[in-house]
Order: C-alpha cells, then structure tokens, then sequence
C-alpha cells in the first residue's frame, strides 16, 4: 500500500494549506490544536490556538492557571469540557510528568479528553510514531476510495477501518501521512460536492466508479436529540445582577448563568407566571424568548425573565455581583447573545 501513502503525501506537498500547529512538533502546542479543532473549524480554532499558546507557553503555564481564566479564554468556542479537560490533564501532567508531555502512545492515550484519534495525532504529529488517525475525514475517504459499507459508527466499522488505515500508513513518515490523508479528506475529498475530476485517485476510486459517492461513509444510528425548556430569572438592580455557578455534571458546567429553572416540556407562560415566579414574590417586567439553541445533542429553549429588583430568596450558588464585573465570569454562548440584545 506504499503508492498510496506516496501519492497522498505528494499531493498533501503540493496542496496544503499553512497551519500554524504545522510548522510545529511541541507535543503541548499539538494537544491544544487538536482539543480546540474537536467540533470547531480551522478558521475559527485559529485565534483561540495563537490565544492560548501565547498566554500559556508551557503545560506547566496552563497547570498553575486559574480554571476561571481558562474558561474565559475558552469563550465562544463551546463544549466546555474540552478547557476542564485540558486544564485538569496539564496539572496531571505537571505532578505525574514533571511537566513533561507524556511520548508514548498508551500515555498519551490515558490522558483525560483524548481518544484514539487524539492520541494518535499527537503521537505521530509529535514523535513520529506508527499510529494512524482516524477521524471523520479518514472514514469519509476510505470508505470511498474502497467502497466500504460497512457503518461507521459500529464496532465492526470502527475496527475495519482503524486496520485499514495502519495497513496503509507509511511508518516510515507517519506524520506527513497522516497530515495528508486529513487533509485530503477537508479539503478534496469534501462531504458534499467531492473534487472527483481533479483527484489523484479518481481511477481506482471504487465509490466513484460504482456511482455509490453520496453514500458514503454509511451511519448506523442518528443522534437522538434531547429537548429542554430553561427559565432564567434575570434579576437586576441600578447596580447589581445575580448570577450563579453551573456545579453539576451537565452541560456548560463551570460557567455561570442567571437562576435557573428548567422544565421537562413547554409550559403556559400564564402557568409558569401564577404558580412558579410568584412564589418568588416579585413580578417580572418582561420576558425575552431566545430562538432554538443548537447543541450536538440537545435543543435548549430559553425564555429569559427579567426583574428590576433583587428578590430575598437565595438561590443555590447564586452570588450577587456588580454588573460591571459580569464580563470576568465565563458565560456560554448562548447567554452571551442574550445579553448582546438585552
Ligand atoms: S474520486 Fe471523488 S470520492 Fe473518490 S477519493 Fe477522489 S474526491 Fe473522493
């Protein structure tokens, strides 16, 4: 399978774009790129890469950081867990490595928020080590190149095409192998609309050749989708705002947000006005309803009460803070276009 490495690692020459985690074999440096580049594009994991490279140099900067301005650092890019994770994986790191990024793969594999994949990369991208990646674009251009029908996302699949991938990697330039063939599926070998005419392997491109393209890679399952219904009760005065800490393992945990009450389904504005804010003891001056909420796995659909007064009850976690101190807790997303338009 040699011509193929070559002629992928040929093309990947002539082809690729410059990407900053490119031009380097810091293990640390290829860690971060590859947490941020989970769920996010290049062009928008770009910034959040020059950011924390430049205020956390060394696993060591990232360990003796406080979460909440790793959290902040991390705003906008979603998926918190991801900077929990990398936080709490550069203090491990820290104690068991001495600050040394762990190089061997079964190490790197034991560290919190990486899998397969991740470790694979970092262990080829960095060490040079034998591992081949398999991601969505490796799935996406195996299962074309060889018409593969097996799903993806079976046990079955994912064992298929991880051997596939090693019986076809280059051991002896695994990093460039791998960069390539990544590569060569984001940016050839795309999910719609391929560039089949100019490909290197249109000719022994089975999927191509039996008119299967569009089906290919095959899933077995859809995600199932979870609705959920959140009140926020946004209480502020002239000078302060109540907002409080996400504690449990949930979405968006760390964060911070207005009181909270979520409910199993939609519920009659009237309902949720007589039975549930007057227990509360004041009245809301208005509400605001956020459009659907898109998560990988949940729909959220936010209302937003809004009272002028503080009300004398305590909520859990909840802190009162000056409104203009908001800006130094970590907010998600979709609070964050709330308050853009309040
Ligand atoms: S011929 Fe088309 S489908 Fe086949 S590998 Fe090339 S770009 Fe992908």
């Amino acid at each position: 399978m040699i011509d193929f490495s070559l002629q992928i690692i040929d093309w990947y020459r002539r082809t690729k774009r410059n990407l900053p985690w490119r031009d380097t074999n810091n293990p640390y440096f290829i860690w971060l790129s590859e947490i941020i580049l989970q769920q996010t594009k290049v062009n928008q994991g770009m910034n959040y890469y020059f950011k924390f490279t430049k205020n956390y140099p060394t696993v060591i900067d990232l360990a003796n950081a406080d979460e909440q301005c790793v959290l902040n650092d991390w705003q906008g890019l979603g998926y918190y867990s991801r900077a929990r994770n990398l936080h709490a994986t550069a203090k491990i790191i820290q104690k068991q490595y001495n600050g040394v990024f762990p190089s061997r793969y079964d190490e790197i594999l034991k560290l919190k928020g990486v899998g397969n994949y991740t470790a694979a990369a970092i262990a080829s991208f960095a060490y040079n080590l034998p591992y081949a990646v398999v991601d969505g674009n490796v799935f996406r251009v195996l299962s074309r190149i060889f018409d593969i029908d097996t799903p993806i996302d079976s046990n079955e699949g994912q064992k298929a095409f991880t051997y596939l991938a090693n019986e076809l990697l280059d051991k002896n330039n695994p990093s460039e192998h791998n960069q390539a063939i990544m590569e060569f599926g984001a940016i050839q070998c795309t999910p719609s609309n391929p560039d089949c005419t100019s490909c290197i392997f249109n000719e022994r491109c089975l999927a191509l050749r039996n008119n299967t393209l569009s089906e290919r890679p095959i899933k077995k399952g859809k995600i199932k989708i979870k609705n959920r219904y959140f009140h926020y009760l946004h209480f502020e005065d002239q000078d302060s705002i109540i907002i409080q800490k996400r504690t449990k393992k949930d979405i968006w945990q760390h964060l911070f947000e207005f009181p909270l009450i979520e409910k199993e389904s939609e519920i009659d504005e009237e309902i949720m006005r007589n039975e549930i804010l007057e227990k509360i003891g004041l009245k809301p001056t208005n509400l605001t309803k956020l459009p659907k909420h898109i998560l990988s796995h949940q729909h959220i659909y936010a209302t937003f009460w809004n009272f002028n007064s503080l009300p004398k009850e305590d909520f859990i976690n909840a802190i009162i803070i000056k409104k203009n101190e908001l800006s130094s807790y970590p907010i998600s997303r979709m609070i964050d276009k709330y308050l853009e338009n309040v």
